[in-house]
């Protein structure tokens, strides 16, 4: 097998899920006492949290680069970011390894492709929902993408930092992300991407009429995939 270098810690929360699912993955698929070979750099989310509200993206990517590079020297295969938000730096990690990266985006457009869906509802950071970088990777698949109104977007910013990375799920909160699905699915979403990897803690296939993408579970198989070649 090939070994895979996660960069995570942002959260830990979603890192774990990831250490969990990528062994399930190569479990499920090779049997035996098989689990995945990988490394894990994991980062201190309060650092990286104030560079993103500070706007110190050159500083991240100057970090997520150097931290990538490590993983390649240390005998990585290819590089799994695990997160959305920080894919915002994926071109610099990219010209700075030589190994593949494995585009959370690409993974997850890929998937829904296949389900045939074009128009998808996204929920994310304020970063990913807002900004071009998740957004256009996501075009680039042919897809049409439906972002909640400002106030929706700011309590699924919210619940994300203040609550589920401190691993804190609250009732309210799924309730809240219900009605922005809802929402969402009335205005024509065919399906959902859960575009944050914590938000797979708080609600999936049960809380929306429509389908669901958990970015986490597939970023996660398709890193297991390709460990297994
Ligand atoms: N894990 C989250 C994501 O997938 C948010 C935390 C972060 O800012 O990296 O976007």
């Amino acid at each position: 097998m090939r070994t895979i270098g996660l960069i995570g810690g942002m959260s830990w929360e979603s890192t774990a899920l990831y250490y969990k699912l990528i062994n399930e993955r190569v479990r499920d698929r090779l049997g035996k006492l098989h689990s995945a070979p990988l490394l894990l750099y994991s980062y201190d989310f309060q650092e990286i949290k104030e560079m993103q509200y500070a706007g110190r993206w050159t500083e991240a990517a100057t970090s997520l680069s150097e931290v990538a590079l490590r993983l390649e020297g240390a005998g990585a295969g290819a590089i799994v970011l695990c997160t959305n938000t920080m894919h915002k730096l994926a071109p610099a990690i990219v010209s700075s390894v030589s190994i593949p990266f494995i585009h959370i985006g690409d993974a997850t457009a890929r998937r829904i492709r296949t389900k045939g869906y074009r128009r998808v509802g996204l929920l994310g950071t304020k970063f990913t929902m807002e900004e071009d970088f998740y957004i256009d990777r996501l075009r680039a698949h042919d897809l049409d993408v439906l972002i909640p109104p400002a106030d929706e977007r700011a309590d699924v910013n919210r619940i994300i930092y203040d609550e589920l990375c401190l691993g804190v799920v609250a009732d309210a909160s799924r309730r809240r992300y219900r009605d922005v699905m809802a929402a969402l699915v009335d205005r024509g979403a065919e399906c959902i991407i859960l575009g944050c990897t914590e938000i797979t803690m708080l609600v999936g296939a049960a809380d929306t009429s429509v389908e669901t993408f958990d970015t986490t579970a597939i970023h996660a198989e398709t890193a297991a995939d390709f460990a297994i070649g």
